[in-house]
């Protein structure tokens, strides 16, 4: 069957006029509800649908194919992420995932960028190579040039995955070039984007040329760490692929529940004023993080120290760069999400003590929720990497993680400055 299903090139479309990011996040998909007046979705638990003859219904047979407040969340996601006309959702990122990769087929040959998400990479490993023959170049997509990335492709690459910034050293890939390169080689592999960290809000890979997107909708979309999701957004000209996932979607069957949708939903009217505040939180915290004795070095993007500084500001998706620009003008950076890494002086010893001592970030792995979150990769989300591989990545034993949240800045701030002045001088 077909069910409506994101196909909302239209949507959020007012008098000939897009209506700007923030808008369309509460408006898309969230039509007061035509029999009762609720301005609110209801959530929709049925899991079947009347017939009023044999295949007449009203769009929705069975809930795994179809059901309102999935269609609802697809519909607000693929007028979230820029360019974006299709959107499918899905029962995790991990999910989301398995599903395109799948769809890649047996003996295919993908490209990766070299620290990708653990989760992905056990996947590519430990399930596609082993199940589907799916063959992986790892390559670093940041520091490679042309030439070098080129002779990763084969007659067979069917996609190249970018994360940017990745997890958890903020390494940051140059969207375009990698498109053009993918553009300019015969087999023309898909460019697909892991747009977790950045969310809609800050980055819109659709725009730089990306063939599908994905984001793990556990992070920033939902925002308030209770819901596990994920989703895939496709532009317009990819009708063909977007038919051909949302069969998997069904068959597969890996879907989320309507219930996840509707807070997932919920989430995401409020990602616009979330990501704003991170960012200006996320810089608040770098800035003091930069300037502190404790501190060896530190990473965020949106920091005019960081090498790639500028590549982050031409990456900012367009309603984040009128954000940006809304702003007094700082000569030491602006906000780029809300994620940073930073080296504590000293090692493994001081860098358990911060993560105590800390008040208000609460140490737990994930991230892109209101509170704020703190955690060790290499012993938490990056320890089942080899210790070699890790140091290669530059993921050391004193490199802490931040998810800077949406609390007040000044009490942020303060807080990592008491934990480092806790861990580093008064040990
Ligand atoms: C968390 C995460 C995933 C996996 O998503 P789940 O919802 O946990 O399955 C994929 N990519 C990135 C960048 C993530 O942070």
């Amino acid at each position: 069957m077909t069910v409506t299903n994101g196909v909302n090139s239209v949507n959020g479309v007012h008098g000939g006029k897009k209506d700007g990011f923030g808008t369309r996040a509460i408006h898309v998909g969230s039509e007061a509800n035509t029999e009762t007046g609720a301005v609110i979705p209801p959530i929709s638990l049925s899991t079947t649908y009347k017939q009023e003859g044999v295949g007449k219904h009203k769009g929705y047979e069975y809930s795994r194919s179809g059901n309102p407040n999935r269609n609802a969340l697809e519909e607000t996601l693929a007028s979230l992420e820029s360019g974006g006309s299709f959107a499918l959702a899905f029962a995790s990122g991990s999910a989301t995932t398995a599903t395109v990769l799948q769809s890649l087929g047996p003996g295919a040959h993908i490209i990766s960028v070299n620290d990708v998400y653990g989760g992905t990479f056990r996947y590519m490993k430990r399930v596609a190579e082993e199940n589907q023959g799916l063959q992986t170049t790892f390559v670093d997509l940041e520091g490679a040039d042309d030439a070098m990335v080129l002779t990763a492709f084969r007659d067979n690459t069917k996609l190249i995955w970018i994360e940017s910034p990745t997890n958890p050293t903020l390494r940051l890939i140059d969207i375009p070039r990698i498109v053009s390169l993918a553009r300019s080689h015969p087999s023309n592999p898909l460019v697909l984007v892991d747009n977790t960290f950045l969310s809609p809000f800050f980055s819109s890979p659709i725009l730089l040329g990306a063939d599908i997107v994905v984001h793990s909708l556990t992070k920033y979309v939902n925002g308030h760490s209770d819901v596990v999701m994920g989703a895939l957004i496709l532009p317009e000209h990819h009708a063909a692929l977007a038919t051909k996932l949302r069969f998997l979607q069904n068959a597969i069957g890996a879907v989320p529940s309507p219930y996840d949708c509707w807070l997932a939903q919920r989430g995401a009217k409020t990602l616009h004023l979330r990501m704003k505040a991170h960012g200006v939180n996320a810089l608040a915290v770098a800035k003091a993080l930069k300037h502190s004795p404790y501190v060896e070095d530190v990473i965020y993007p949106g920091l005019a120290s960081h090498p790639r500084n500028d590549l982050a500001y031409r990456s900012l998706s367009p309603h984040a760069r009128k954000f940006v620009e809304s702003l007094p003008k700082d000569p030491e950076g602006f906000p780029y999400g809300g994620m940073i890494s930073f080296r504590i002086k000293g090692g493994a010893e001081e860098a358990d003590k911060f993560l105590t001592a800390a008040r208000l970030f609460t140490l737990a792995e994930s991230l892109g929720g209101v509170e704020s979150l703190a955690e060790l990769p290499a012993e938490m989300t990056h320890g089942s990497i080899p210790e070699a591989e890790r140091a290669a990545l530059g993921i050391g034993s004193n490199l802490v993680r931040l998810s800077v949240g949406v609390e007040e800045t000044e009490d942020l701030v303060a807080d990592v400055e008491q934990a480092l002045e806790t861990a580093v001088n008064r040990k």
